[in-house]
């Protein structure tokens, strides 16, 4: 029977050192600040939100949210965009994503600062991911090697499939991983039998959205499942992947929620961390 991979405690104890070193910041007379640029009324943005100041709070973060209507012209969003670029006080900027269609994404992701690009969407930043030389981590794709990391799964040598290729997860995810040394592939919705890539993986990553994605036969004997994906099936939080029918078949698994949601949330904060020390030569 495979063993859960316990996001929750991890996220938790890692919040903890965290909130010691901000408060050794604050005792500087530094406050980590980041803000979120939120523009129209997605529900899913405004529980992640939530749950992003929840964790903050919690650590001494400071989360401004910048709340604008569904409406946004692209220039007024150009304007704050730079006006927080320029703010001494604030460390991270992050767009909550998605955002209406008549914002040009990649151009206001451009406009963010790369030295306070907390998502590591700018350019430079998805350069210097890929190079290897790392300014941020994407939170997700941190959270996931924290996991790793914590029972000592290693990467070095496996055979990694991944499924989703956004710029948040999938991408960079692979990033980190072939840098670890694994061997990785990326699956996409174009991407025909997706079991003849699964099966053969030591390390499966899910990051797709859709419930029951993955089933006991897409999996091999004693695999490590990595479930990104969040679904809400009658009134319940899933992942992707069947976990009560793969689990007794795997060494380890994450379960949704508990697993790499929280820490997506911690890592987001690693980050601001990060950034606001490294702004201050700490
Ligand atoms: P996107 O919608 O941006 O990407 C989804 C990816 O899945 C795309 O690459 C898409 O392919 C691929 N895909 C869709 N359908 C299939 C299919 N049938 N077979 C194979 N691949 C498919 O989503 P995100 O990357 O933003 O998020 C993915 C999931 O992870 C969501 O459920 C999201 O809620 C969750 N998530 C969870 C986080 C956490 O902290 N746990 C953090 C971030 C996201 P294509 O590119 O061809 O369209």
């Amino acid at each position: 029977m495979g063993q859960f991979l316990d996001g929750k405690n991890l996220a938790d104890e890692r919040a903890a050192i965290l909130k010691t070193q901000v408060s050794k910041l604050k005792s500087q007379g530094i406050v980590p600040l980041f803000c979120v640029i939120n523009i129209g009324d997605d529900p899913s943005s405004k529980l992640y939100i939530k749950t992003k100041k929840r964790r903050a709070d919690e650590i001494g973060i400071v989360q401004k949210v910048y709340q604008l209507p569904k409406t946004q012209s692209q220039q007024s969003l150009l304007t704050l965009i730079d006006r927080l670029n320029q703010d001494k006080k604030v460390y991270g900027i992050m767009i909550q994503l998605p955002v209406p269609p008549q914002i040009n994404l990649n151009e206001a992701l451009e406009h963010i600062d790369p030295e306070k690009d907390v998502d590591c969407l700018t350019p430079s930043n998805v350069g210097r991911l890929w190079r290897g030389d790392h300014y941020v981590e994407p939170a997700t794709a941190h959270g996931v090697l924290a996991l790793l990391d914590h029972y000592q799964i290693k990467l070095h040598g496996k055979k990694v499939v991944i499924i989703g290729r956004s710029s948040i997860v999938g991408k960079p995810l692979a990033a980190l991983m072939l840098e670890r040394d694994a061997t990785v592939s990326i699956l996409h919705s174009k991407t025909k039998q997706l079991a003849e890539y699964t099966k053969n993986a030591d390390i499966l990553v899910s990051a797709v959205g859709h419930a029951n994605l993955i089933t006991p036969e897409m999996v091999k004997e004693n695999a490590v499942v990595i479930d990104v994906g969040i679904n809400r099936v009658n009134n319940q939080t899933v992942g992707d992947v069947n976990t009560v029918l793969i689990k007794p078949k795997v060494s380890f698994i994450t379960p949704v929620p508990g697993g790499i949601g929280p820490l997506t949330v911690e890592s987001l904060m690693e980050q601001v961390v990060k950034l606001t020390r490294r702004k201050n030569g700490r």
